[in-house]
């Protein structure tokens, strides 16, 4: 215990990190696959194992590079050379260096930070180890850019922000012919954002502007950010029934769910952190020391009931567009729906596993109607 933790102090010495996450006496790992992401201040690099591994992270400043040696880990893969186009990798090589030792190289366009963690598997998920490299600047920029937005706007500019949910790793719930919740909710959030921004009055932004998993939290923080004045995630319901279609409004609850369908629906959508692998950075973003619980308390008795008042409003606008499962809004524990700033809602645009619900989620006509719908009732619900 005592050699390894010297070893650890030693090796941070000279640039170089060790985890350690498996007896030596496990079957070797098989690299089963190998994905990446790109987010507007990071890049995302995925391994699929089929047993956890042990690794060994350093860094070369030039050429900028990020080598992960892979140990009791031996390639399955065929993609063995993948050329990236973002702003930040250009280059991810898997290399068999001996057996059951294999090299992961993934040359930098700049200096990155680099985060790496394990997933241990879930649901459908195998073992992943995630290589998060980020640049700082350009998350503290883009954390800047938010919060210049409301000072930017002319007064009394309302911010409305829209969050498809899911992205990246979590692909959310996925449909009898293979589409995808991430997907389509992006595109009914471009289509909604569109419409808002014909409204000299409303200013509407995403969270999430790809295919790249973010945080629940951060999505709240995000929106903070921003200054948001109404914030609404979008969802496409998923169910082993493929009879269940329609679309539904959910509120956030404190003190239990309207029901046990609303209760695991939000412990589905939970989900989200683990599936999409939230890292293990302090994910505690989105409350400000600053404020007491009872002021926190007190805004977020606000934001519930005006998020009641948006419900209404959002009920009555897509039933013109699409059958509601439920005749009136639900509430659950969301953990998207927990800031307390500012109202908010959770879509589940419609279901997905259903066949005809899935045929209408990826019909642009549809999407463009469903956010009309949305549209409507945020001007409704701003002009009130
Ligand atoms: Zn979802």
């Amino acid at each position: 215990m005592r050699t390894a933790r010297l070893r650890s102090i030693l090796l941070s010495f000279i640039g170089v990190s060790v985890l350690l996450f498996q007896p030596s006496s496990l079957p070797a790992a098989l690299i089963t696959d190998v994905r990446f992401w790109s987010a507007p201040d990071h890049t995302r690099i995925v391994l699929d194992l089929t047993e956890s591994v042990q690794y060994e992270s350093s860094t070369i400043k030039e050429p900028p590079e990020c080598h992960v040696e892979l140990k009791g880990a031996n390639l399955f893969t065929t993609k063995r050379e993948l050329q990236v186009n973002d702003p930040y990798v250009s280059r991810i090589s898997l290399i068999q260096l001996a057996e059951d030792k294999v090299r992961l190289i993934l040359r930098q366009r700049k200096p990155l930070s680099v985060d790496i963690f394990p997933l241990k598997p879930y649901l459908d998920k195998p073992h992943r180890l995630v290589i998060h490299l980020v640049d700082l600047t350009q998350e503290k920029k883009d954390q800047e850019e938010r919060q210049r937005q409301k000072e930017k706007s002319p007064h009394g500019t309302k911010i409305v922000v829209i969050d498809p949910g899911h992205g990246g790793e979590d692909p959310g719930a996925i449909g009898p012919n293979k589409t995808m919740e991430k997907d389509v909710v992006l595109k009914v959030g471009e289509k909604l954002i569109q419409r808002l921004s014909q409204n000299k009055d409303i200013q509407a932004f995403l969270t999430r502007k790809g295919d790249y998993f973010i945080p629940l939290e951060q999505r709240i923080k995000i929106a903070r950010e921003y200054g948001a004045d109404l914030f609404i995630s979008l969802h496409a319901d998923g169910s082993f029934n493929p009879h269940a279609r329609g679309s539904s409004v959910y509120c956030l609850s404190l003190s239990g769910a309207t029901d046990e369908a609303a209760r695991l629906l939000a412990d589905k959508e939970n989900l989200s952190n683990i599936l999409g692998g939230a890292s293990l950075r302090p994910a505690s973003l989105a409350k400000d020391p600053n404020l007491s619980q009872i002021l926190l308390d007190l805004m977020q008795n606000k934001s519930l009931k005006e998020s009641f008042r948006m419900a209404e409003y959002l009920l009555r606008d897509i039933k013109e567009v699409n059958q509601l499962k439920y005749p009136c809004y639900r509430q659950a524990n969301f953990i998207v729906l927990r800031g307390p700033y500012f109202p908010s809602l959770l879509i589940e645009l419609a279901f997905i596993t259903n066949k005809e619900d899935e045929r209408l989620l990826n019909r642009s006509r549809f999407q463009e109607k469903m956010a009309q719908a949305i549209a409507t009732s945020i001007k409704t619900y701003f002009k009130q």
